[in-house]
């Protein structure tokens, strides 16, 4: 299903449960404002090349719009906007004084040498810049983006407007970026899953897990939860998937990982195909890659009895009917990847202060956000009599409808 349609089904459940007013309704799906820009670079070899590039601002009624700039072949509009808008659910369900945004370029940036994608973001930053800000929209990385990106789009907008680290979070620690940022995401995927299991009366000490996705929050999340006993027993990336039903050692996989650029030809497990790794016998399922992965075509051989969702919108409407049929508890991802947009803000605050935080303390708060999101949504889930995700959609959608209001929403 198209992830636009995915997401405004969920949120217009979510409007029916809360019983909120039509017009609001209407108001809070429509973007903000929606950014479409050509950028053309001159590539190594002298030839010309260009690139769409996009930046949906969702809504800012509760502070400056929040997202991630994604690089990917398969950008495009609507996709951009539906993870806009979840962008605008999930500041909200982690109670941080912000609205959503999401850009992107379709772009391919494995195809692309450094200098390459350094001129393309050049380009996309003079094309947004007065339309992002420390006060109005701050970007962040996301599939295919990194702390380097970050610098280059404040390095060019400090150009335009002077030097201004909060204009985006994410940033490499020597320019203002904050510790424990690149672990944030799989972190709060811990925190989650630890939040989850523990009112399940279960903990995460020899639990299977499954993960699709050895990027940034797959690979953060397959550390921290080996740390913590947890058995991986399948893992998947682009170049391939892998299995050991006796456990995966994570810290030998993250150096293969490193040094063969994915999982493909690790030796501490079998190869399997990477279109079954959502099906494979599990306890715990973490898609951490795409969205849209788990769909009616495969729900029904999904083995696990939890879904951790640290990708965002991994799972289709018509998959959710299915799992919930089947008793598959799903943590989704509104919540369950809210880490990493959580210690965004904390390094927005940060900048803003002039003042750096210890690792330690930017861990400590962000097990306090998570550990209070979970128990805000499980408020939701016993007020409305719904599951997680319709108790996280309507927590978000709920206080971003009392500060539209209170903001002046004249019916
Ligand atoms: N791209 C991440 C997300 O989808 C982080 C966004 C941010 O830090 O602003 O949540």
């Amino acid at each position: 299903m198209n992830a636009l349609v995915a997401t405004n089904r969920n949120f217009k459940l979510a409007a029916r449960l809360l019983g909120l007013d039509s017009k609001l309704e209407k108001s809070l799906l429509i973007p903000f404002r929606e950014i479409k820009v050509e950028c053309t670079i001159p590539k190594d070899d002298g030839s010309l090349a260009s690139f769409v590039g996009f930046r949906v601002q969702h809504d800012n009624a509760r502070g400056p719009m929040k997202g991630g700039i994604r690089y990917h072949p398969e950008v495009d509009p609507d996709e951009v906007n539906a993870l806009a808008q979840l962008m605008t659910w999930k500041t909200s369900v982690a109670n941080i004084p912000y609205g959503g945004a999401k850009g992107g370029i379709g772009c391919d940036p494995g195809e692309l040498s450094i200098s390459e994608l350094e001129r393309l973001t050049r380009v996309f930053t003079q094309k947004i810049h007065d339309l992002i800000g420390v006060h109005t929209d701050v970007p962040a990385p996301d599939m295919g983006t990194g702390p380097r990106t970050m610098a280059w789009i404040l390095d060019e907008y400090s150009k335009f407007h002077g030097y201004s680290p909060a204009v985006v979070t994410g940033k490499p620690i020597d320019l203002g970026g904050s510790l424990g940022r690149n672990a944030a995401t799989g972190r709060g995927v811990l925190f989650a899953t630890e939040a989850l299991l523990n009112e399940h009366g279960k903990s995460i000490y020899g639990q299977r897990f499954v993960i699709q996705g050895f990027g940034n929050v797959g690979s953060w999340a397959a550390k921290l939860i080996h740390e913590s006993g947890g058995k991986i027993v399948a893992v998947s990336d682009i170049t391939g998937a892998i299995k050991n039903s006796k456990g995966i050692d994570i810290p030998s996989l993250l150096n293969h990982a490193k040094e063969h650029k994915g999982v493909k030809g690790f030796h501490g497990g079998d190869p399997i195909d990477p279109k079954s790794i959502l099906v494979e016998d599990c306890d715990i399922l973490i898609p951490a890659a795409l969205g849209g992965v788990i769909n009616r075509e495969n729900a029904n051989d999904i083995k696990a009895k939890f879904i951790i969702e640290a990708a965002n919108h991994p799972t289709d409407p018509e998959a959710d009917e299915i799992l919930s049929k089947k008793g598959v508890v799903i943590l989704p991802d509104i919540y369950a990847n809210s880490g990493g947009v959580t210690v965004s803000y904390f390094e927005w605050v940060q900048n803003i202060q002039g003042f750096m935080w210890d690792e330690e303390k930017v861990n400590n708060e962000l097990k306090t956000y998570m550990t209070k999101g979970f128990k805000d949504v499980k408020e939701m889930c016993k007020t409305h009599n719904c599951d997680l995700r319709m108790g996280a959609f309507t927590l978000g959608v709920n206080r971003v409808a009392r500060a539209t209001v209170l903001r002046g929403w004249e019916a």
